[in-house]
């Protein structure tokens, strides 16, 4: 079962040869990505967040290749996504970040996972349920110290040692969640640090999280006990003011499906919104937004723009959309690379080289967070590496 290899499988996905998009997933980077951001979390430890499917690439496959990597401490959203993970990883510690919803607790107790309670009310359920079975259950308290989202207030975290329920179960972790520590330079990191500093200090011997990715790389990294990123494991630049320090797990390549001459003042795509304003070639890929990739890429204007639009590198060449993206189709215009260098069948690159996730997450009004986790069902999917 933990045979090493470093060759690559399609998990039993669609045939690459009939997959309109495919997906190569290396997990021997991801594993990589682990270990340098374990190097840098200051003797903290090093937890994987794999919420929304490990951020698309496979929560079955994502798991068990940091478990190799030295990786004991999991987050997901859902707790569906903790079930999933427990099957992969019999031993971790795998925590539901989106709270406790009512009358699931015996689920958590059925398969060993801790909630991270957000509210008066789940930590009541919670102790109630501890009260209730005789047992002291594992739990992290979430302190909501500026996002307005999810958490105790930092007032109702300062009055936690107060509260009689924590006697009922074992607070395993304090936690809090930056706002925007990917910039580094943004007065809330300070605040919301000083302000999870003074509920930590209330309550001493409950080891304490903070830093996602970005966090991590913050100049006064607040290191605390874990560390909780998510981004950066899958190529993701958590410095995004710098080059990015990562390695990158995704690549995408999209299949061509037809080439085709255009005269000048026709147009490409629905609605007839890119212009050729001469001779242009086209190719169409058999991508579009069915497969998560966003449509907001589409390429609205004349050829030889520059638009704010999608890319794919072309026998190693940059070639801008062209048209408004489809459902299942891309159209790319071609014609500056050598016409014999170019034919039906040949695959291009969507994500991978300079078309990174962040990139291509830019060039369609986005963040590269939601091109990995909207990443397609449709593709062949070939994970290299990690455990066989
Ligand atoms: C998603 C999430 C993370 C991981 O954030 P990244 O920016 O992807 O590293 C950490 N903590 C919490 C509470 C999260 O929701």
């Amino acid at each position: 079962m933990t045979k090493h290899t470093s060759q690559t499988s399609n998990n039993g996905s669609i045939p690459e040869n009939a997959a309109g998009g495919i997906l190569h997933i290396d997990l021997d980077a991801l594993a990589s990505n682990w270990r340098s951001l374990r190097d840098h979390a200051g003797g903290a430890e090093t937890a994987s967040v794999v919420k929304a499917n490990a951020y698309g690439i496979g929560i079955e496959k994502a798991v068990p290749a940091l478990s190799a990597a030295g990786c004991r401490t999991f987050f997901v959203a859902h707790l569906s996504e903790a079930i999933r993970a427990r099957v992969v990883a019999p031993d971790a510690t795998i925590y539901v970040l989106n709270g406790l919803f009512s009358g699931t607790c015996p689920t958590y107790a059925e398969f060993d996972l801790r909630p991270v309670l957000g509210s008066s009310e789940e930590i009541e359920e919670w102790a109630g349920f501890c009260r209730a079975q005789s047992e002291k259950l594992k739990a992290a308290i979430h302190v909501d110290t500026g996002m307005n989202r999810l958490g105790l207030t930092v007032p109702q975290g300062l009055t936690l040692k107060d509260r009689a329920e924590l006697k009922d179960f074992e607070t395993a972790l304090l936690m809090s969640h930056f706002v925007s520590a990917e910039e580094s330079d943004n007065p809330l990191n300070a605040q919301q640090i000083e302000a999870f500093e003074a509920i930590r200090a209330s309550l001493p011997g409950i080891p304490a999280s903070l830093p996602n990715s970005s966090g991590i790389f913050l100049r006064d990294k607040p290191g605390y006990d874990l560390v909780r990123p998510g981004y950066a494991l899958y190529g993701g630049n958590p410095t995004p003011s710098t080059d990015n320090p990562m390695r990158p797990v995704v690549g995408l390549e999209a299949r061509i499906v037809q080439l085709r001459w255009i005269e000048a003042e026709h147009t490409v795509g629905y609605n007839g919104r890119w212009l050729a304003l001469d001779k242009r070639r086209i190719a169409t890929l058999s991508v579009g937004y069915a497969d998560g990739y966003p449509r907001s890429s589409s390429a609205r204007g004349k050829s030889g723009e520059e638009l704010l639009a999608g890319m794919a590198i072309v026998a190693g060449q940059s070639c801008p959309f062209a048209g408004n993206v489809s459902m299942d189709l891309i159209t790319i215009d071609v014609t500056d690379v050598p016409e014999t260098q170019v034919k039906r069948s040949d695959t291009v690159t969507l994500i991978g080289g300079q078309l990174t996730i962040d990139e291509v997450g830019h060039r369609a009004g986005t963040i590269g967070y939601e091109i990995l986790t909207n990443l397609g069902a449709r593709y062949a999917r070939i994970y290299r590496g990690g455990e066989g």
